[in-house]
C-alpha cells in the first residue's frame, strides 16, 4: 500500500512559536471575549489585508460570520410595495453547504443563479433575470479563490438597491490589481478553518465597507448584549477565543511563505496535466494574485477516457484522497428536496459531475504530485 495522501493538511507554526505566543495567557487568565490576542490578530489581519481594523470583525468560524452579517444587515425584514417581505437572495449552488444553509437558517430564500464555465463563479449575465420585487441581496462565492466579476455584480446590485455579501472563504490573501479581496461589496466573509490556506484552527472574519457595522457585529456575536444592563438584539455566541487568535497570529507570520510553497505544487500539477485532452485546469485569472488554495480538475470522459468518478476511485485505491468539491450541488441536497431544481443551473450541474480537487498543501512533495499525475494519466 502506498502512503496515504489527504486532499489537504493544516498549516501549523513551529510548536515553540505557538507555546511562546500563548505563554502570557497564564498570567492574565483571559481566555476569550475579545482579549489581547483577539485584538492583536484583528490588527495583524487588517494590516495584512490593507484595510482599517474598523472594517473587520473576527468570529468563531466562517459560517457563524456569514450568518451574523446576514442578520446584522437585517435582510428579509424590509417589505416591498405589496407588503411582502423582501427575503430572496441570489446565490450559487456550486459551493459548500455553509453558504446556502446560512441563507436558509436566517429565514431567507435562496434563488439559485448559474455559474460561468471559465472560473465557476456566479454568472453576472444571468442575475438580472432572477431579480424580483422580493430580492434583497446577492451572495456570490469566490470559489477556489477565483474572484467573482465584482464590477458587474456590484453594478447590478447598485441599480436594484441590493446588498452584496461575498462568501470569500476560499479567497483569503487573493488580490486583484494589488487590491485585497476583502474590499468588495458591502461585506466579505473569510473562513479560517483548519483546512483553509490561513487557519486559526476554527475561525472566521467579516470585512465590511461601513465601519459602523463593527459595533453591531461585535454585539451580535455576543448575544446581542449592548451594555452592562442592556441587551438590544437576539444575538448568538460566535466569538473567537484567545487560543484560536494566538494560532492565527503565528500562522499569519508564515502565510506568504506557505503560499509560495503551494505555488510550487500548483505549477508541478500544471506541468504534468496541461494540454491533456479531456482535462480542464483552473489556471487563474487575469491580474489576480492567487492563494493556490485548491487544484480543481474537470474530467471529460468522452475525451479523456475516464470519468471523474473513475479517477476518484483510482486515486483512492492508491491511498490518495481527492475530493468531489463541489458535488452534489447545494440545490440538490436531501434537506432541500423538492424545493429547487438543478436544471435551473445547468453549467453548475455539469461542472459538479466532472470536477475533482486534487491534494494541495504547502508540504506536499513534488514527487508525490508527479505520482498522483502518473496514476491519473497512465492507468487508463
Ligand atoms: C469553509 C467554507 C465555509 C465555512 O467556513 P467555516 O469556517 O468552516 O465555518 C463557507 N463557505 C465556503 C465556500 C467554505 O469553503
Amino acid at each position: 500500500m502506498d502512503k496515504k495522501i489527504l486532499v489537504t493538511r493544516s498549516s501549523m507554526p513551529p510548536f515553540e512559536e505557538y507555546a511562546d505566543e500563548i505563554k502570557d495567557m497564564w498570567d492574565n487568565h483571559w481566555l476569550t471575549n475579545m482579549g489581547v490576542k483577539h485584538k492583536q490578530l484583528e490588527k495583524d489581519l487588517a494590516d495584512y489585508l490593507g484595510i482599517s481594523k474598523e472594517n473587520i470583525a473576527l468570529f468563531v468560524n466562517g459560517h457563524q460570520a456569514l450568518e451574523c452579517i446576514l442578520e446584522a444587515f437585517q435582510l428579509g425584514k424590509e417589505k416591498n410595495a405589496w407588503g411582502e417581505p423582501k427575503n430572496e437572495v441570489i446565490t450559487t449552488p456550486f459551493t459548500f453547504a455553509s453558504t446556502t444553509h446560512a441563507i436558509v437558517r436566517k429565514g431567507l430564500k435562496p434563488v439559485f443563479c448559474d455559474i460561468k464555465e471559465d472560473d465557476y463563479t456566479l454568472d453576472p449575465d444571468k442575475i438580472e433575470a432572477l431579480i424580483t420585487d422580493r430580492t434583497c441581496a446577492i451572495v456570490p462565492v469566490h470559489v477556489y479563490g477565483n474572484l467573482c466579476d465584482t464590477e458587474k455584480i456590484e453594478k447590478i446590485a447598485k441599480k436594484h438597491n441590493l446588498k452584496v455579501i461575498y462568501d470569500a472563504a476560499h479567497a483569503f490573501s487573493v488580490e486583484k490589481n494589488g487590491v485585497s479581496s476583502a474590499i468588495f461589496g458591502d461585506a466579505s466573509m473569510f473562513s479560517f478553518h483548519a483546512t483553509k490556506v490561513f487557519n486559526t484552527i476554527e475561525g472566521g472574519a467579516v470585512c465590511f465597507k461601513d465601519s459602523s457595522m463593527k459595533k453591531v457585529l461585535n454585539e451580535w456575536k455576543n448575544f446581542g448584549i449592548t451594555g452592562p444592563e442592556t441587551t438590544e438584539f437576539i444575538g448568538g455566541n460566535a466569538k473567537m477565543n484567545e487560543f484560536a487568535a494566538a494560532m492565527g497570529i503565528c500562522n499569519l507570520r508564515h502565510l506568504d511563505h506557505e503560499i509560495e510553497k503551494r505555488k510550487r505544487v500548483f505549477e508541478q500539477y500544471v506541468k504534468n496535466l496541461y494540454g491533456v485532452a479531456g482535462i480542464k485546469l483552473n489556471l487563474g485569472q487575469n491580474a489576480v494574485k492567487s492563494n493556490y488554495a485548491y487544484f480543481p480538475v474537470l474530467f471529460d470522459k468522452d475525451k479523456f477516457g475516464k470519468s471523474r468518478d473513475e479517477v476518484f476511485d483510482l486515486l483512492a485505491e492508491h491511498g490518495i484522497g481527492a475530493r468531489k468539491y463541489f458535488y452534489p450541488l447545494t440545490n440538490s441536497y436531501e434537506c432541500y428536496e423538492g424545493m429547487f431544481d438543478v436544471k435551473d443551473t445547468p453549467v453548475a450541474y455539469k461542472v459538479s459531475l466532472q470536477v475533482l480537487t486534487l491534494p494541495i498543501y504547502s508540504d506536499l512533495k513534488i514527487d508525490d504530485v508527479d505520482r498522483i499525475c502518473e496514476i491519473i494519466l497512465n492507468n487508463c
